[in-house]
């Protein structure tokens, strides 16, 4: 009879018990992910929430958690400098917040830096074991950024060579897109986007006189648009042929007679600084041609933007415009100078940061461009 029954059980009902045990499944399954998003959420954060129940320490997580950290920073620095009796491990918290920051601006070494303090710390075995992994991580992002470090043992600087001297006072740029009718060309929105950055370059070399005590330098930036008629191939833009083809299709389109009547105009006889960039979107590799040093009649000077950076490592860019723009003003790089791998880490002739907002000018740099004394470095600087 209840074999009967049952067999008689309407498929619907069959149904629906087979549909609730499924829903109890995914119910347990939901309730087992959120626990395990939960989990790994906390494992993730571990490091930001080793310091308990202090809350200027909840205040720093809270404000990473935001997203803001830039203040984040600033107070784990305010409070490891202030006298309070922190212990080992808060201090090593403190150290190990300001590495992870220091880390996404790509500033490895000030990571290291923090991971060093916190191991000189006397703080327990596992933890000790811990911070070395980490450092040794941090070690190995350093090593593996030197595709060039060991190419040379000196700094030559071109110190007030060209007609790009010192980045003072008021400097012209003109900024040329270069196009031919075959394969290298510019969308109206690329080149908003390259005047965009364009822009941030020069408003962080103001920010950046004034950590130098200068005042800051003023830009007018003019642009403009020349179409080659060749094609643009990386080699011509690297020969001297270029300058001689380029100039006066740009003078042409300036109104100007010669190269040298316009920089008078365009500098009041030389009162003004001029740098001159041209902007191939081509795939190959930026470069500054400066003058040399004490040379009195060069006037081929500019830089040239080649970035396949258009498209993929859009964040390059001013960080690219600023970095080949210091070449003009005699800076020279150091990303290539074997003695210089732990020295300017952040300056921009050196290593790359996330943003240029990150990157910064060292007094080498600052040195070399007129904006400070001769410092003491770890290799020679060619005078
Ligand atoms: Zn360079």
């Amino acid at each position: 009879m209840a074999r009967f029954k049952e067999a008689k059980q309407p498929l619907l009902f069959r149904a629906f018990g087979v549909i609730w045990s499924l829903s109890k499944f995914t119910f347990w399954l939901f309730i087992a992910l959120v626990l395990l998003i939960k989990l790994s959420e906390t494992g993730q954060s571990a490091k930001f929430k080793a310091a308990g129940e202090n809350p200027d320490f909840k205040q720093i997580a809270d404000l990473l958690d935001a997203g803001h950290e830039a203040p984040a920073l600033a107070f784990t620095k305010q409070l490891l400098a202030s006298s309070t009796a922190f212990s080992s491990l808060e201090r090593c918290w403190l150290l190990q917040t300001q590495g992870e920051i220091y880390l996404k601006r790509r500033h490895h070494h000030l990571a290291r830096e923090a991971a060093d303090s916190c191991l000189a710390l006397d703080i327990a075995d596992n933890h000790r074991y811990e911070v070395l992994q980490w450092r040794n991580d941090i070690q190995q992002r350093i090593d593996s950024h030197q595709p060039e470090r060991y190419l040379f043992k000196s700094y030559v600087n071109l110190r007030e060579s060209g007609f790009a001297k010192q980045m003072q006072g008021e400097i012209v740029v003109l900024y040329i897109y270069l196009e031919d009718n075959l394969w290298q060309g510019w969308s109206g929105a690329q080149r908003y986007m390259m005047q965009q950055y364009m822009e941030q370059a020069t408003l962080w070399y103001q920010q950046q006189a004034q950590v130098f005590q200068q005042p800051p330098p003023k830009f007018d930036v003019h642009y403009y648009y020349v179409q080659t008629g060749r094609g643009i191939s990386a080699n011509w833009l690297r020969s001297e042929q270029f300058f001689a083809d380029a100039a006066p299709l740009l003078l042409e389109q300036m109104g100007f007679r010669s190269w040298q009547q316009m920089h008078n105009l365009m500098t009041g006889n030389g009162k003004k600084q001029l740098a001159v960039i041209f902007h191939s979107n081509l795939e190959a590799r930026s470069f500054a041609s400066s003058c040399p040093k004490q040379s009195t009649d060069c006037k081929i000077e500019y830089v040239m933007l080649t970035e396949e950076s258009l498209v993929a490592n859009r964040w390059l860019v001013p960080q690219v415009q600023a970095h080949e723009m210091a070449h003009l003003f005699g800076a020279a790089d150091l990303y290539n100078i074997s003695a210089a791998k732990d020295y300017a880490s952040t300056d921009l002739m050196n290593y790359l940061s996330a943003e240029l907002q990150y990157a910064e000018i060292a007094p080498i740099t600052a040195w070399a461009i007129g904006w400070g004394p001769k410092p003491t470095a770890p290799f020679e600087l060619e005078e």
